[in-house]
């Protein structure tokens, strides 16, 4: 069984006018977040990015769960700056540990995004964990500047890695065997810009209390300049397995992982006899994701393939159906126009047009018969109606429209005059008087 004691303590600087700097503090869990990013960016990011890996190592307490809860924290704070155009660029640092039991023993795992710093310290020796992500970091470990000139390389603030600024994060992660007596530092640059290595490891050498010791490094970085946000988190190994199983601590492994690199992390002073000993494992530990990550993983990759598609098959669904209610508005409409007749005139003709009288509104009315009646052949107080066009719902009506207008002028003209040799045929159809025109007057007539 392992009992760690902790304690905690932050402060603006002198400079700075707000503090983005955040720190987590629970029983097994214990994280330093460095925010930046104008307009609150960087407050909100180390809020977002705390608050997200607290909530999600509560599911998974492990290793891998660790390692999964701070890639959910960067997609926590890329998610919120995507959505919140005013948060664009926002990001944080994140330095986290947390005790788990992984194969019945209890290891404290580490990891690691940004600048800010993890150390421990043991049997007197201060040794750096974690390896910053900054540009003047990178170029030291490249071999192309000295740690002198990495200490005031103007780029030395350039993160070249920080949660929030990408959807995806490369973690840097560590497995270490608690021993009683070890103390572990968890800081934001702020500390580590102002005081150096030394300063931090006399501190720690001899002052007990943990809240004293962060409580003296703060108050430091603030006297040798405070340029920065300050945040420090210490806790202690009170009580380790080795205890039980070796209570002088000679049997000491510290195993240190990183997923990216085989190499050992850079390390402060002489190595102490334990860090001798220290052997990294066979490879980048496989830290799997857990199953629900690996799910959302996915489900995220196909919504963000879904999102860069042109075409959804939603989008196309609507177009095929809008598609088609036009063109089912455009049949009926071109039917309504195309299924009538009317007669007019032409040259003073009677013409039996297909389609509406005044045309309609995908179909012009076309010419289909001549009849050889004139208006001279018909009863005169139709002819204005005819000029205008009178509508009959098929061409056999039409016809029968223009011969019984023929039929009733030659009936009237019999009237008045019966010896003309039409009369006597007419006579003979019996149809002399009886004749109507639909839509007409009849004239007064006399009896003969
Ligand atoms: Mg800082």
């Amino acid at each position: 069984m392992t009992l760690l004691r902790s304690a905690s303590a932050t402060d603006t600087g002198l400079v700075r006018s707000v503090n983005q700097d955040l720190a987590l503090e629970s029983p097994t869990l214990f994280a330093v977040a460095d925010g930046m990013g104008g307009h609150a960016g960087g407050e909100v990011a180390a809020r977002l990015a705390i608050d997200t890996l607290a909530v999600a190592f509560t599911r998974n307490a492990s290793g891998a769960g660790l390692y999964e809860a701070v890639r959910e924290a960067n997609a926590s704070v890329w998610d919120h700056s995507v959505d919140n155009p005013e948060l664009r660029g926002m990001g944080t640092t994140m330095t986290a540990a947390a005790l788990v039991e992984e194969d019945g023993r209890d290891v404290l795992a580490l990891a690691n995004v940004g600048d800010s710093r993890s150390y421990r310290f043991h049997e007197g020796e201060l040794t750096q964990i974690t390896a910053d992500h900054s540009l003047a970091e990178e170029m030291v470990r490249a071999g192309e500047l000295t740690e002198a000139e990495a200490a005031v390389h103007p780029h030395r603030h350039i993160l070249t890695r920080a949660l929030g600024v990408s959807s995806a994060i490369e973690v840097d992660l560590w497995r270490i065997q608690p021993r009683r007596g070890d103390r572990y530092v968890l800081c934001s640059d702020g500390l580590t810009n102002e005081i150096t290595d030394d300063q931090i490891r006399e501190v720690l050498a001899t002052v007990a209390d943990p809240q004293e010791v962060a409580d003296l490094l703060v108050r430091a970085a603030r006297t040798h300049g405070g340029s920065d946000n300050i945040t420090v988190v210490i806790f202690d190994v009170v009580v380790g397995e080795d205890d039980e199983d070796a209570p002088t601590v000679a049997a000491v492994e510290v195993d240190f992982v990183t997923p990216s690199s085989d190499e050992p992390p850079a390390q402060v002073g002489s190595p102490s006899p334990a860090d001798e000993d220290v052997t990294p494992l066979a490879g980048p530990e496989p830290l799997r994701p857990s199953w629900w990550a690996r799910r959302r993983s996915r489900r995220k990759a196909r919504k963000a393939a879904r999102g860069r598609r042109l075409i959804t098959l939603r989008s196309l669904l609507f177009v095929v159906l809008a598609a088609g209610v036009v063109a089912a508005g455009w049949f009926v409409v071109r039917w309504y126009d195309s299924n009538a007749y009317y007669v007019g005139v032409n040259n003073n003709e009677l013409v039996i047009y297909h389609g509406r009288v005044g045309g309609g509104v995908l179909y012009s009315p076309v010419e289909v018969q001549r009849t050889g009646v004139t208006i001279a052949d018909v009863p005169s107080y139709v002819v204005p109606q005819l000029n205008k066009g009178v509508p009959e719902s098929s061409l056999d009506s039409a016809q029968s429209y223009v011969a019984n207008l023929k039929r009733t002028q030659i009936a009237t003209t019999c009237v008045q005059n019966p010896a003309l040799p039409i009369c006597a045929e007419l006579a003979k159809l019996g149809t002399a008087t009886t004749t109507t025109v639909p839509g007409a007057v009849p004239p007064t007539t006399k009896a003969p």
